[in-house]
């Protein structure tokens, strides 16, 4: 069994045991992943080409508090609504009746709605 590893972690600053987190979730892996073919798994693009990996890519960024804080106030809903097979889904359709909020027309900062995800 690997050590823990203890550093900063990327969210919320603290000194904590990092986790060995997925930068792209496990869930997604799945669903890019082409069932029906002998190499299944997606293409990973590098600066040096393109390959076809089972890799995924990991990190020790973020303590378990806070990766369970973007598990649960974001990546589980986006599993649950994004792109998987042809077709349409819910986050296109709601992203298509969304209003942005910039334009180039209004050339104005951004404005971001504060304290939505809290
Ligand atoms: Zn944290």
């Amino acid at each position: 069994m690997k050590p823990p590893v203890i550093g900063i972690c990327r969210l919320c600053k603290n000194e904590r045991q990092l986790q060995n987190s997925h930068l792209l979730s496990a869930g997604f892996y799945r669903a890019v992943s082409d069932k029906t073919s002998q190499n299944p798994h997606p293409i990973l693009l590098t600066r040096g080409g393109a390959i076809q990996t089972s890799r995924q890519i990991r990190a020790h960024a973020l303590c378990s508090e806070c990766e369970q804080r973007l598990n649960n106030r974001g990546e589980d809903w986006v599993l649950d609504n994004f792109w998987r097979e042809t077709g349409d889904f819910p986050l296109r359709q709601m992203l298509k009746k969304a209003e942005p909020v910039w334009t180039r027309e209004r050339e104005g900062p951004l404005q971001i709605e504060r304290n939505r995800w809290s």
